[in-house]
């Protein structure tokens, strides 16, 4: 039998030669190559959309201005040449030969013999079930097998520890004393002139690294490892079931010591090493490369010409100078990029430039738009593009002379000539059929079916409106939001309201031919808030009385988004439709939907099958919506299957948000919806988007994750982009980069505000380039390669067998490691696991995401929650996978109530429960208050105002206002984190040994997975045995 293997060589085509071993053979199942964008093959650059192009009148609107900016109006006549339609091809295309590749691409490469055998014992691991993955405990030593380990302890005791290293991170050969080699790598050297704060890369030259090669090491004397351990493997442990086959003679080992959970490397111990270090500090954007501090650090940006970390953040600020370095070590290089993310009110919001009727300067060629990386050469006269290379003539109007650094002297006017980020006003040529666009509307369109009714969430929902509509989201400086609303109700057929100011009732319109949708009203059903306020109140008022004795419990969904596309057709306005939604849509019309639900089908080759969206009417939809700027937020309240996988398809791809609150009741949900529906109606957004990453020469964006639509292989479209929406950009080599120009990005979001203006919002970022792959590792990022590898493995279940992702998950982190050990560690004995200090906890959050729900065969998960759960990472941010990966775990029992100083988290681990204690556990998507079984008397009357935690009963889902230090303290962290998350969460109480404490501890990451999949430190050793398979 022919065995088509995966090869785990991601973003690059083939497996370097030398690690043949690794190469084919994973995995047994068909194979299912390629998966292509959403919407069909990628296609050859077509045209702009219709109507975005041509005639200029004046935008008046006067925009916030820098300080001294009197400059910044030239309102000039342009030269003669109009701005070309928003995005053109790039003119630098050198073939790459390949369309495309991403992550999970299919090889059918017979793999060498090795492979087979690595197959059986992969197979005999098994991953992803449940028991069967223990094999061997790591033993750690501090020093290599020259000399004899000294306790950690003694050799770094806790204050000499330099905060990113802990003891077993020294190097092998160093003695005690030359311990502060931490410093050594931490302070790094400097690239010449460059003066880097952060870990920085080696002088580059005679001193630096060979060229990574077949068999190459570092040479002697090189700075770096820090994140190096050394690590003995013994056996497997006695109460170990399940040994690895074969396991023993690759452990020979040592003096079997105690296994100490401590010694691996710690989450918890870099986020707070990184605070410590970052924290409070200003990270200015002038260093090209500059690795920013960790998305857990607080920490505040001063933007000096390159994009804010809260904006773009990259899997590594060095990229390999050629394709080869880049497919050797295999290490994604990709861009997440969140382009509205929200600033804190300390740092600078974006500047506006108008160029009144001429709008933004573009190269002629790649239609980069000015910024920082444009060359001012020829006395002022003309630019070179940063990404292109063309030489472009400075319009008259811009004209400005050079300074004697060659520099123009408006050079600190003029944001996007010093400016990472800043926008631009946009000129009719980039508007829909040349005409400014009317302001967004937002439509309420609520489910008035039986099930809705009864549960009261229909008058919930209209009650809370009355108050949430005051507070829509408002240009700045305007008194009033400019966003038009309306209303639906809806349950097999739809009902319109008329709610203009001049009604003194509002009047109903019932369309019940759902298959060929179409807005009775014009006039009178998107109104102004603050005009029709008497009208509406009255409508809310009445909503849930007009279906109080309803018996209907079918709905429809697909014409209800139908319903809102032809709505902002017909307004000729963008928007958002707020879709509240009790079941699955089984009433006779077009979506209508049936349950497909199959557990047979998990841990089978269909599997996929559940995570597809049905085809057909919601793909079309989906079409119709992007093209409109109509943006879909669910929120589902279900009592059954609903096929999230089919009804989140519109939202997933409109940049919209699910919700879902299962077997929903007002009580214990009730605030928790309210505080999504307040937050998601509140955020900052832009509609009507399309973004563009253009690159300098020698590599280019070539995939695409998130919330988005792709009619083509360039343009990001997105009905619309709030602040928490982040897209995942992948970048492949078309030639070689260049050490001394580096690699620049610059992505452009075209947007309308939600006050009707159109904008293009610009990013700029530059990254180094070496032929040292030190300075890749060096310069990566974990958080940000672990949200690529989510968003990757996520869209690759729609195809693959999941068996096959989570192998490829796995033999990917032994690569990335293997190839670090290889080219970059110094020599040291094969029993030693090292690992790049950048990304030493890679390995926990690969296993976490091996664990998480859409990627463990288990039958005992829903099969919507997995949809769903897979659907929400995909739009996800760095911040936000990073949480999701490695909860926050706070202990509370001891907390210092008087501390301003926010509680420090412990590991995701059973061992760091007590039985006596009190921990909170939060991931951005879930919230528990764990209570130990032993918990102090004190504390539960502290908190709950009980006795003890006997007395406690029901579903409590908020803690009792108390009037003690304790009880203030808590509910302060509690709504803190409320707070900041983007989205709300439900607190679950439970206590040690209760049923539900299942759910609590699945968060525990570190532990073998409650349905399957490794512990932290099984992994680590797996890992640790797939590198030194592959380094024989
Ligand atoms: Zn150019």
């Amino acid at each position: 039998m022919s065995q088509q293997g995966y090869v785990a060589a991601p973003p690059y085509s083939q497996a370097q030669p030398g690690m043949g071993a690794y190469q084919g053979g994973f995995g047994s199942g068909p194979t299912q190559p390629l998966y292509g964008h959403y919407g069909g093959p990628p296609q050859a650059f077509s045209a702009p959309p219709a109507g975005m192009m041509k005639s200029s009148v004046a935008p008046a609107a006067s925009m916030p201005l820098p300080a001294g900016s009197s400059q910044y109006n030239p309102n000039v006549q342009q030269n003669g040449s109009h701005p070309q339609s928003y995005p053109a091809p790039p003119a630098v295309s050198a073939p790459y030969g390949q369309p495309p590749h991403s992550l999970y691409n299919s090889m059918a490469s017979p793999g060498p013999p090795p492979t087979q055998q690595l197959t059986n014992q992969m197979s005999s691991m098994n991953l992803g079930s449940h028991g069967k993955f223990s094999m061997c405990s790591f033993y750690f030593l501090v020093q290599g097998l020259q000399s004899p380990p000294p306790p950690a302890s003694s050799v770094m005791p806790p204050g000499l520890q330099s905060p990113h290293m802990s003891p077993l991170m020294s190097p092998p050969q160093s003695p005690p004393e030359s311990m502060p080699m931490a410093s050594q790598s931490m302070a790094g050297t400097s690239m010449a002139g460059m003066g880097r704060p952060f870990p920085g890369p080696p002088p580059p030259g005679p001193g630096g690294f060979q060229q990574p090669g077949l068999g190459s090491a570092g040479q002697p004397g090189y700075p770096q490892q820090a994140g190096q351990f050394g690590g003995y493997m013994a056996g497997p442990q006695q109460n170990m079931p399940g040994a690895f086959p074969g396991a023993q003679s690759a452990m020979a080992g040592p003096p079997q010591k105690k296994l100490d959970p401590d010694s691996i490397p710690s989450i918890t111990h870099v986020i707070e090493d990184d605070q410590v270090k970052q924290g409070g500090q200003v990270f200015t954007t002038n260093i090209r490369g500059q690795v920013p501090p960790l998305v857990t650090t607080d920490f505040t940006v001063t933007d000096q010409g390159n994009a804010s970390p809260r904006f773009i953040r990259c899997t590594t600020y060095s990229l390999p100078c050629t394709a080869d370095l880049a497919k050797q070590c295999q290490v994604p290089l990709a861009a997440i990029i969140k382009p509205f993310a929200s600033l804190p009110k300390n740092e600078t919001p974006l500047y506006v430039v108008n160029h009144g009727d001429t709008g933004p300067v573009r190269c002629n060629r790649c239609k980069a738009y000015m910024c920082p990386y444009m060359q001012f050469i020829d006395g002022g006269r003309r630019y070179q593009c940063g990404f292109c290379n063309c030489v472009n003539e400075v319009p008259v109007f811009y004209f400005q002379h050079l300074d004697h650094m060659g520099r123009r002297v408006d050079f600190y006017e003029r944001p996007e000539l010093s400016l990472g980020s800043y926008e631009f006003v946009a000129t009719l040529d980039y508007c829909k059929n040349n005409k400014p666009p009317n302001p967004p509307a937002y439509i309420f369109m609520i489910d008035v079916s039986y099930n809705n009714i009864k549960s009261g969430l229909v008058k919930l929902i209209c009650d809370e409106l009355k108050t949430l509509l005051e507070k829509l989201p408002r240009e700045e400086g305007m008194e009033t939001s400019a966003i038009k609303v309306g209303f639906v109700t809806y349950n097999k057929v739809l009902h319109f309201y008329n709610v203009k100011s001049a009604l003194a009732q509002p009047q109903m319109m019932v369309v019940s031919d759902t298959a060929e949708m179409f807005v009775p009203l014009l006039d009178g059903f998107l109104v102004n808030y603050q005009d029709s306020r008497a009208v509406i109140y009255n409508l809310l008022d009445q909503i849930p009385d007009m279906f109080a004795d309803t018996a209907e419990s079918e709905t429809v969904f697909a014409p209800v988004i139908q319903a809102g596309v032809e709505a902002f057709k017909a307004a000729e306005c963008s928007g958002k439709l707020f879709i509240f939604q009790s079941s699955m849509p089984t009433a006779e019309a077009p979506g209508k939907l049936k349950n497909r639900d199959d557990k047979k089908l998990v841990n089978t080759d269909k599997e996929k099958t559940l995570f597809q969206p049905q085809k057909g009417v919601y793909e079309q939809l989906s079409k119709d919506c992007v093209a409109s700027g109509c943006c879909v937020d669910l929120f589902l309240f279900p009592s059954q299957y609903t096929d999230i996988a089919t009804m989140a398809d519109v939202p997933s791809h409109t940049g919209g948000s699910v919700y879902k609150y299962s077997n929903f009741q007002i009580e214990t949900d009730g605030e928790h919806f309210l505080r999504d529906l307040r937050k998601d109606v509140q955020k900052s957004i832009g509609f009507d988007a399309i973004m563009r990453v253009r690159t300098s020469t020698g590599f280019r964006a070539t995939d695409f994750f998130g919330g988005i639509y792709m009619n083509n292989t360039t343009d990001v479209e997105m009905a619309a982009v709030d602040c928490d929406n982040g897209v995942t950009v992948e970048f492949k080599h078309d030639d070689t980069l260049s050490e001394e120009t580096g690699a620049l990005m610059q992505c452009a979001l075209l947007y309308t505000t939600i006050g009707g203006q159109r904008r293009l919002r610009i990013h700029n970022l530059s990254l180094n380039c070496s032929s040292q792959l030190s300075e890749l590792y060096k310069s990566c990022e974990t958080d940000s390669l672990i949200n690529f590898f989510a968003k990757s493995a996520y869209r690759a279940i729609l195809n693959q067998p999941l068996k096959n992702v989570r192998e490829i998950l796995v033999n990917q982190t032994a690569h990335m490691l293997a190839c670090y050990r290889k080219n970059c560690a110094s020599p040291s004995a094969a029993s030693q696991l090292i690992l790049p200090d950048a990304m030493k906890v890679f390995p926990v959050y690969m296993n976490s995401l091996m664990k998480t729900a859409p990627l463990v065969g288990s039958t005992e998960l829903s099969t919507d929650d997995r949809a769903h759960q897979r659907l929400s990472v995909m739009a996800m941010g760095v911040e936000d996978t990073q949480l999701l990966l490695y909860p926050r775990l706070i202990p509370l029992h001891n907390i210092d109530v008087n501390s301003e100083k926010p509680a420090t988290p412990v590991r995701c681990s059973e061992e760091r429960l007590t039985d006596s204690g009190i921990f909170l556990l939060e991931n951005g998507q879930s919230m528990f208050l764990w209570l130990g079984q032993a918990s102090s008397p004190d504390l539960i009357q502290s908190l709950f105002n009980l006795p003890s935690l006997a007395h406690l009963q029901g579903h409590m889902c908020a803690l009792p206002e108390l009037d003690n230090p304790l009880s203030r303290k808590v509910r302060s962290i509690i709504s803190g984190l409320l707070e900041k998350r983007s989205n709300s969460m439900k607190l679950q109480i439970v206590r040690q040994k209760d049923k539900p404490e299942m759910l609590f501890r699945q968060f525990l990451v570190e532990d073998k997975g409650l349905h399957g999949g490794a512990s932290y430190m099984d992994f680590l050793c797996y890992v640790h045995r797939e590198i030194r398979q592959l380094l024989t």
